[in-house]
């Protein structure tokens, strides 16, 4: 633990709240990046796309952005909690067992989402982004993102990776993303497409991902 953590003299033993997507989890939003979306719950964005755009979003402001949420569970800081007041995911454990520094390493539907984007070609009634004509492309790098992690040995194989969006095959370079992932075997991955354009990577992938 740093030492910001280590200011509010928790020890070892002591019984903890915290959350398995607030430890590992990271879903990479048009908004930035958040530890979890379920449906229309999600936790609060701990790092703005604004910042990463501006170059400011690195593993550590990740992790201290963790741990904020983290000592907000436990009563030790004043932080807007959002979705994470009340849930249902979050559990008690011992202070030494908890960690911030991973990412992934435990399928986590979704804890491990990939909507940073939400540009498509199709135009569905019911679709919020079509109603609201918010069709962007990515609003950053995710490999990126994952590169902080695994460059320091954290980035954790056994996920459960949602491509949502928008519509994945029509990404730039989808093929870059989902080789990045069967190279460093990230894990199962998830692909919710109109499929509308047939993508033969994604069959492809899909072909060699395992599935369960
Ligand atoms: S406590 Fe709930 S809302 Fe917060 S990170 Fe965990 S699963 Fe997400
Ligand atoms: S295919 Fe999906 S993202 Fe595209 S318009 Fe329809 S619901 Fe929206």
């Amino acid at each position: 633990m740093s030492s910001d953590i280590k200011s509010y003299n928790f020890q070892p033993n002591d019984i903890v709240k915290t959350c398995k997507y607030l430890e590992k989890g990271l879903c990479f939003q048009t908004q930035g990046l958040l530890c979890c979306v379920h449906g229309s719950l999600a936790s609060p964005v701990i790092v703005s796309t604004e910042e990463i755009k501006n170059g400011q979003c690195t593993h550590e402001l990740i992790v201290r952005r963790r741990k904020e949420l983290f000592l907000g569970l436990n009563g030790k800081k004043e932080v807007d909690l959002g979705a994470c007041k009340g849930c249902c995911n979050v559990i008690t454990k011992k202070f030494k067992d908890v960690s911030f520094d991973t990412l992934g390493g435990e399928y986590l539907p979704g804890g491990f989402n990939i909507q940073n984007y939400t540009a498509c070609n199709e135009r569905c009634l019911y679709c919020c982004y079509a109603q609201q004509n918010d069709f962007r492309p990515p609003q950053y790098d995710i490999l990126q993102i994952w590169e902080m992690f695994r460059k320091k040995g954290k980035l954790k194989k056994h996920n459960w990776i949602d491509f949502s969006g928008g519509e994945p095959a029509i990404l730039k370079n989808l093929d870059e993303i989902l080789s990045y992932i069967l190279k460093h075997d990230l894990g199962t991955v998830v692909i919710y497409s109109n499929a509308s354009i047939f993508s033969p990577l994604i069959y492809e992938g899909l072909k060699k991902i395992n599935l369960f």
